[in-house]
């Protein structure tokens, strides 16, 4: 199916309810990274519209904080089952923009939409409690209660499920939402829009300002600058998750980032051969290793490092790279030009300083955005692969002794998003996964992330946490109240 077949592609922001296309020549073109092909021209919003946009997310917010729990939850299970329904033509949209083959959109649609439902659910339990006072006549009690009005950046790799990661919790806690998509995968973003309003939540509620790549910035700043804006709630690099952060600090807003990560993906000699190949295969070549808890660096003990290496070769060069959507592609095209570029260049720099290519180490013969998936032996610290997330198809392999070493040199990088562990001794397993500087550790599995469970990062992959219980509460404040009894 092509992405234009659908009812849920709009060439407009939404700002307060109103679809807003594009004035005169402030347009930006969207572009499908497979073929280039046009796929839609949107506004290419600036200052105004960003604050228009809060303007209605603030206005929209009192009466959306007044309802009950459950009467958002409903409102949500209505969009989750509209998400769901919508899974071909979401999917299609999904490959379209972002590149990723047909069959990961759509499991991006369930993933994505199963935030919508546990978030329905989790409002419900936004708990206060009751604190046994020192002071006989007092009485202590907190209340939860929703932020305000929440920017909310995210990035091009989940179009769909970046956006309900956040969106859910903050609808369900009763804050509203000026989202702004990259420009790059702005389409899904927009579909997702569409079907809330098709699920009765109310104009103002969310938001969806678009904008060019040059405009990001302007849209940040005006974001970052508006003291009503309450929370920024931002996915992406971690340049870019700093310079946010600094420009909160005038107005001190509250602060979730999911920033970059640089996994590492350690394998012991005692590890499941099978098992430890099929986790770094799904760890490293998902959308096509676009994925922020990627396996970046591949820790291989000696002593099964040449079966691993060897098998995981023959593993990956049996990947079809194409378009995704066609039917039997398994890793499609990287996002853009300068995405290729910087995959070439990290792997020109680690062959260079002696890496082997054990298979692809080059952009596809035929043009356009690919890479041929690609494994490196022969890893060093001092390659640039060491400290700088790949975000393409390369499995870069380094070698170690020990146990302490792994550790070591997986905790050596600013990052501390994910981490991978195989070995079949369960202590070893605890003790290494206790001794990683990261907020999240797969322990003989390469798929961690699922809506109940907290995802995010320590060190400067991040701060706050997505998905689970805990997703709530970066949507609320505590307020503390201290009652005179007496
Ligand atoms: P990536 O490398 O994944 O593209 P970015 O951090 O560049 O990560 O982009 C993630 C999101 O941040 C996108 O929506 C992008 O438009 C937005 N963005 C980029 N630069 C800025 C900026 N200076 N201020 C606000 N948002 C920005």
């Amino acid at each position: 199916m092509q992405a234009g077949n659908t009812d849920l592609l709009r060439n407009a922001c939404l700002i307060g309810g109103d679809w807003l296309p594009a004035q005169g020549d402030k347009v930006f073109a969207v572009h499908n990274p497979a073929n280039n092909e046009l796929l839609a021209q949107l506004p290419d919003c600036g200052e105004v519209e960003t604050r228009q946009a809060i303007t209605a997310a603030a206005l929209a917010w009192p009466a959306w904080r007044q309802r009950t729990a459950h009467e958002r939850g409903a409102l949500l299970k209505r969009w989750h089952a509209l998400i769901l329904a919508a899974t071909d033509d979401l999917a299609a949209l999904i490959t379209a923009e972002c590149g990723k083959p047909l069959a990961e959109a759509r499991a991006e649609v369930a993933y994505g939409a199963s935030f919508v439902e546990w978030f329905a659910e989790e409002g419900k339990r936004a708990y206060g409690e009751t604190i046994p006072s020192p002071q006989p006549a007092r009485r202590l009690l907190t209340l939860r209660q929703p932020v305000g009005v929440c920017a909310v950046i995210t990035p091009w790799n989940f179009p769909l499920a970046m956006i309900t990661r956040k969106l859910a919790p903050a609808l369900a806690a009763g804050c509203v939402v000026v989202a702004k998509p990259a420009e790059q995968t702005p389409l899904t973003a927009l579909a997702l829009a569409v079907l809330a309003e098709r699920a009765g939540i109310p104009a103002g509620v969310i938001n969806v300002v678009t904008g060019s790549a040059a405009s990001a910035a302007v849209i940040g700043q005006t974001l970052c600058d508006d003291p009503r804006v309450r929370k920024l709630s931002f996915t992406g690099s971690t340049e870019v998750g700093r310079r946010l952060m600094a420009q909160c600090a005038p107005s001190i807003k509250k602060l979730s980032l999911e920033l970059g990560g640089n996994a590492p993906f350690i394998v012991f000699d005692d590890a499941d051969l099978d098992a430890a190949v099929e986790g770094a295969l799904l760890a490293k070549f998902r959308n096509a290793g676009q994925t922020c808890v990627c396996a970046n660096r591949l820790y291989v003990q000696q002593g099964i490092h040449d079966r691993f290496v060897a098998r995981l070769a023959e593993r990956v060069q049996a990947f079809k790279l194409g378009d995704g959507a066609a039917p039997d592609t398994a890793i499609g095209p990287l996002i853009d030009a300068a995405a290729l570029s910087k995959v070439e260049a990290l792997v020109a720099d680690a062959v260079a300083a002696g890496a082997r290519v054990l298979s692809g180490g080059q952009r596809r013969a035929e043009g356009g955005n690919f890479y041929l998936p690609t494994v490196l032996t022969g890893m060093t610290a001092a390659m640039r692969i060491a400290r700088e997330e790949i975000f393409g198809p390369v499995a870069p392999v380094f070698r170690f002794a020990d146990e302490a070493e792994a550790v070591a040199l997986a905790n050596d990088s600013e990052y501390g998003l994910a981490a991978y562990v195989y070995t079949r001794d369960l202590n070893r397993a605890l003790r290494v996964a206790e001794a990683l500087e990261t907020g999240m550790v797969g322990i003989n599995t390469g798929i961690i992330s699922n809506e109940v469970a907290p995802f995010g990062g320590i060190k400067q992959s991040g701060i706050g946490r997505e998905g689970s219980r805990h997703g709530l509460d970066e949507y609320l404040e505590i307020k503390y109240l201290c009652i005179d009894a007496g």
